[in-house]
């Protein structure tokens, strides 16, 4: 049980401090705590890294019995509760992956009122037995992390969710929690509905992720281009996502055969490999996950420098949810992804495909339309996401890749109609390449095999790369001017607004960013500035042996490294040099427990550090 004088509305500061060793809340965390410590029900809506977790953790130490999170994953729950120990909080998890003995355990515990905080997961509500127990518990709050799983328009619904919406019938005296990272205005409906909700207990933040620089680069060669990439963030941890298991596993080969600690994870590979290289991931530093989706919700390591999509994902939502991985102690991190032709085509064919009604697809197709037109944009990226959440952010934000790179704008009108009678001309039957190969006048195989250079249109485009006219058909097939073919072999045709080009003379300006101007930067600054700041050498040398100090005594204590302390901490030390437990216990995440179990080590590490100097 947690060992710190009784509890009273005031002294939720003094807990914030004692045990998370922060000195003050941020945002609406202290709203949000004394609205539940009132016994109000609410849903948050809160960035990842905004301390989502502090708004329910800290009213369930204040409230008598225990706290009930209801939580997706196992993997979660675990670093979570692993996290929460290692604070000196009695929290512990019931899910299908304990052994019996233990579950007993964790019921004794239940019973006896030792624990301040249970996870669980939702299917655990649906067991009777389990919700017999509830019933006889002093419950102190529900929390519902990931809320947003609770949409069935949403890319992770889980149908276990939607069975939460009878806790409020069954314990109405117990205030209720729903957080979620992630909700457009239709989610978060959703949300207040099926758990019963007041919409005026809406917590809304910002979520803008000022730490992330946001940049999306042209597919050429994605495995070189993001090799370079990878380069530039040399000896950081990292998520690579791609859209299929062949090409993750791929991808991680050449990786590890380039000298990288890169480790494949998808929901196709063995359970015990998948989890070992999970936990390499949480508790190493240093490693690079290439995933499928199915990897990341629930990882909590705080020190993830970069997220990279080869892919693009289902829609904004899941990009910001997944680029939203990086950076969860603050810190400069990096969201990178590589777009081209072959992804919106690729795209566009699986809505086209797709078997849902025809609501669905509808949601589906805008939503997907969404996404696209963001990779198209050349506006400041964080203004079009956060527009995107109906959030107004006075741009620009100089810390994107459209912020820091020229762009020209040309009239394209005319050769979007030269492109769009190429597509006429040979009948709507052929790809991009074919098409670009025609407009350039190049004689090949299969120009020759169809005739193709006698078309009126055949050479007409020779004043531009094939490069150009890449970018102006996925401009193109991105704005709907043209269709792709449904079947499969990405034929073109043209749209009832592809004919408003030809017809009514509509324009069409296409923006080519002017790679010969990099640098200079038109109104942002050098991507490389919002890299991690050090004073000095000295200060950078003495944050590396801190972390490999840490690394090391985490594989002592069988710990991810993070619950230790968090980078953030570490840089701080790096810079103050505390001397003492006391200087010590002013640095940002140290709390008590924490000074007692490793605060003597890292004092008598950073006095050795010193006489070395
Ligand atoms: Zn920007």
């Amino acid at each position: 049980m947690i060992f710190f004088p009784p509890m009273n509305q005031a002294n939720h500061l003094h807990l914030l401090n004692s045990i998370f060793g922060h000195k003050s809340f941020r945002g609406l965390q202290e709203r949000i705590v004394l609205h539940l410590h009132k016994g109000e029900d609410c849903l948050v809506l809160m960035p990842t890294s905004a301390g989502k977790s502090l708004c329910y953790q800290i009213p369930a130490l204040m409230r008598d019995g225990v706290g009930i999170i209801i939580s997706p994953l196992i993997a979660l729950m675990k670093d979570q509760v692993d996290n929460l120990n290692e604070m000196g909080i009695k929290a512990r998890a019931l899910n299908s992956s304990l052994p019996f003995n233990e579950v007993l355990e964790v019921q004794r515990e239940l019973r006896e009122g030792k624990l301040d905080l249970l996870y669980v997961a939702p299917e655990k509500l649906a067991n009777s037995s389990f919700f017999s127990l509830l019933k006889t518990l002093n419950i102190a709050l529900f929390a519902i992390d990931e809320a947003h799983c609770i949409s069935e328009w949403g890319h992770d619904f889980r149908p276990s969710y939607l069975q939460l919406g009878v806790l409020k019938d069954e314990f109405p005296e117990v205030p209720m929690i729903a957080l979620t990272a992630t909700a457009d205005k239709q989610t978060r409906k959703e949300i207040l509905d099926k758990l019963k909700i007041p919409e005026k207990n809406l917590f809304l933040s910002s979520f803008d992720r000022p730490n992330i620089s946001y940049e999306i680069v042209e597919k050429k060669r994605p495995k070189e281009q993001l090799l370079s990439f990878l380069r530039e963030n040399k000896g950081e941890s990292g998520i690579i996502y791609c859209m299929s298991r062949k090409k993750v596993e791929d991808l991680a080969l050449w990786l590890s055969e380039k000298g990288l600690k890169a480790l494949p994870y998808h929901a196709g590979l063995d359970e015990g490999l998948r989890a070992r290289n999970q936990n390499t991931f949480i508790k190493e530093e240093e490693v690079i996950m290439v995933a499928t989706v199915a990897f990341g919700m629930g990882i909590d390591k705080p020190n993830v420098r970069f997220v990279a999509h080869m892919d693009l994902p289902k829609s904004l939502e899941a990009y910001y949810q997944e680029t939203g991985r990086a950076g969860r102690d603050g810190l400069p991190s990096k969201a990178w992804m590589t777009y081209g032709l072959d992804s919106v085509v690729y795209l566009k064919k699986l809505m086209e495909n797709s078997d849902a009604d025809h609501g669905r697809k509808l949601v589906e197709k805008k939503k997907c339309d969404q996404l696209i037109s963001y990779c198209e944009s050349f506006q400041c990226r964080r203004q079009r996401l956060l527009e995107y959440f109906d959030e107004p952010f006075k741009g620009p934000c100089k810390n994107c890749d459209n912020c820091w790179t020229t762009q020209e704008s040309v009239d394209a009108t005319l050769w979007s109609k030269m492109a769009l009678s190429a597509v006429f001309r040979t009948g709507e039957s052929f790809g991009v390449h074919h098409l670009v190969s025609l407009l350039r006048g190049e004689t090949n195989e299969k120009v020759r095999q169809f005739n193709h250079q006698n078309l009126s249109v055949f050479g007409i485009g020779k004043m531009n790369s094939s490069h150009v006219w890449k970018s102006l058909f996925r401009k193109l097939i991105a704005e709907n001017y043209l269709s792709v073919d449904s079947e499969g072999f990405g034929a073109l045709s043209i749209s009832p607004k592809g004919a408003l080009i030809l017809k009514e003379n509509e324009k069409v300006f296409l923006k080519i960013k002017d790679a010969s101007k990099k640098g200079q930067t038109a109104i942002g600054s050098d991507p490389h500035k919002k890299e991690v700041d050090f004073k000095d050498d000295f200060q950078k040398k003495l944050f590396d042996d801190l972390r490999a100090f840490r690394l090391k005594l985490s594989k002592e204590r069988g710990v991810a490294p993070y619950h230790i302390f968090i980078d953030k901490t570490l840089m701080e030390m790096a810079d103050k040099k505390p001397q003492s437990m006391k200087d010590l216990r002013n640095l940002h995440g140290v709390g008590n427990f924490k000074l007692r179990r490793y605060g003597k080590l890292f004092v008598d590490f950073l006095s050795d550090s010193a006489r070395l100097q």
